[in-house]
């Protein structure tokens, strides 16, 4: 046994980054059932994906066997502003709970977008100005892709136009503020500004908006303007590969103490950075290398993992994106307003599904106070204030260490701190005001959802 001493944070040397992002699907047996073309229900080319995404991110998003794809130059300096991300020893939380359990925690919140969105967004903007593009559209819910995007689009010189969920764009006048600050322009979804917004107003007058929503919506302004092209923060395959450098990073770190970690957490929104953060662990299991406990946290708001369909269904509620196989609730559900933006998604990333699907990854769902008693703990003896996204991945990490508490065991658990809740601080204030409430759909809810998903002939 190594007798290492373990830092308080491990970080590693500039050098010592990764270079490449891993595309875990090329070690995937059963790969990840491909986007459908919604009017002849046959996979999506190239040339069909052509109007909405940039060339070079197609070409990731259609590729199933290649393991790494070099990262661009341009897009490793922009990392070097905020990354290597340090994976800290918990040990103060460990000794709050008296836990033999080693808790490790990868954190992402260190740049301006408070969030790890940012990996994807640089990357995503870097091919869009290769392309000689004019500008990029995009959706936000609770505003941290909106954020990192804006911030990325400003550094190549990019336009940026963002749809932000109206309760969001009412709740987060701060996040807004930022965007504008790096240049983007930020409009409340739905909007009278686009055909499909117009008719979602019409069919629910004062909406508060949702993610998918606001989608629809992004796609149109993106595909009606020449020189745009649409970019997305969360559930397509070239989002997870871009987030990559998470778990690259964290697996570094790890080896260079001889950590092996038993149990691997991540909240889980559309499943970006939970994607990124065991790509490559989940790669070694996929060889026979090695084997992890791997968890999705979600909110029992929004429970696609645990609650919703493993079928097609559309990515946004206007339908007029392709169609993935995925967990999902139904394009036209509506979460209960969660403070938890981030993972108010319907659906999920294909990649995960089919991991989930295999199962190479379990899923627990949280409720909303419980996320926010660990968010509080967690800032009181670690000292970072963490989103409340993040906060699902830090309940499951005490629950476990509690557990550990109990066996004995000494489990070394890893979980992702995607990032920083100071613009959250409605939410905190309900927290800490004791007005913040549970919300479980029904069956009866999640029926009117399921009802939403497409029913394909000769497919569902
Ligand atoms: C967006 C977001 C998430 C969830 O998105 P994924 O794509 O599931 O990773 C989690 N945490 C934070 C801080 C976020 O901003």
């Amino acid at each position: 046994m190594s007798e290492k001493k373990i830092p308080y944070k491990i970080y590693l040397e500039e050098s010592e980054m990764p270079k490449q992002w891993y595309n875990v699907r090329a070690d995937m047996k059963n790969k990840p059932a491909p986007l459908l073309n919604p009017a002849t229900l046959k996979p999506m080319q190239f040339e069909d994906l052509r109007p909405v995404f940039c060339d070079e991110l197609i070409k990731q998003e259609l590729d199933d066997t290649t393991p790494y794809f070099d990262i661009p130059e341009e897009i490793l300096d922009f990392y070097k502003m905020y990354r290597p991300a340090p994976l800290v020893r918990a040990y103060f939380l460990e000794k709050a709970l008296d836990t033999p359990a080693k808790i490790y925690y990868k954190f992402e919140g260190n740049n301006t977008s408070g969030s790890h969105k940012l990996n994807s967004a640089i990357a995503q903007a870097y091919y869009a100005k290769k392309q000689g593009l004019k500008g990029v559209t995009t959706e936000t819910g609770a505003g941290q892709w909106g954020t990192a995007l804006s911030m990325a689009c400003s550094y190549f010189g990019l336009d940026c136009e963002v749809y932000m969920v109206k309760v969001s764009y009412e709740q987060k006048p701060f996040r807004r503020e930022v965007m504008r600050t790096y240049g983007a322009s930020v409009t409340p979804s739905p909007s009278d500004k686009t055909a499909v917004g117009r008719k979602i107003l019409q069919e629910f007058p004062g909406t508060t908006g949702s993610l998918g929503c606001a989608i629809s919506e992004a796609v149109e302004a993106a595909t009606s303007k020449e020189g745009y092209r649409y970019v997305l923060g969360s559930v397509l395959n070239q989002v997870l590969l871009h987030q990559t450098v998470i778990g690259l990073e964290t697996k570094a770190a790890l080896d260079k103490y001889d950590i092996k970690p038993d149990i691997i957490i991540g909240c889980a929104g559309g499943g970006s950075n939970l994607g990124g953060l065991i790509s490559p662990f989940v790669g070694e299991m996929l060889r026979g290398e090695a084997d992890y406990r791997i968890i999705a946290v979600e909110p029992a708001s929004c429970p696609s993992l645990t609650r919703g369909k493993y079928v097609y269904d559309f990515c946004d509620t206007g339908m007029v994106c392709p169609l993935a196989k995925m967990y999902t609730l139904g394009n036209g559900f509506i979460p209960s307003a969660n403070h938890a933006g981030g993972l108010r998604y319907h659906g999920m990333s294909s990649i995960l599904s089919q991991l989930y699907d295999d199962g190479l990854m379990e899923a627990v769902s949280v409720e909303q106070t419980a996320v926010f008693d660990a968010a509080k703990q967690f800032a009181r003896v670690e000292g970072t204030l963490p989103a409340p996204e993040s906060s699902h991945a830090i309940r499951v990490a005490i629950d476990e260490a509690l557990k550990c508490k109990e066996t004995g065991e000494e489990k070394t658990i890893v979980f992702g701190l995607t990032g920083t809740g100071y613009f959250d601080m409605v939410a905190y204030q309900k927290y800490n005001d004791g007005v913040m409430s549970d919300y479980i759909p029904t069956e009866e809810d999640l029926a009117k959802g399921f009802a939403t998903i497409p029913k394909l002939p000769g497919i569902q």
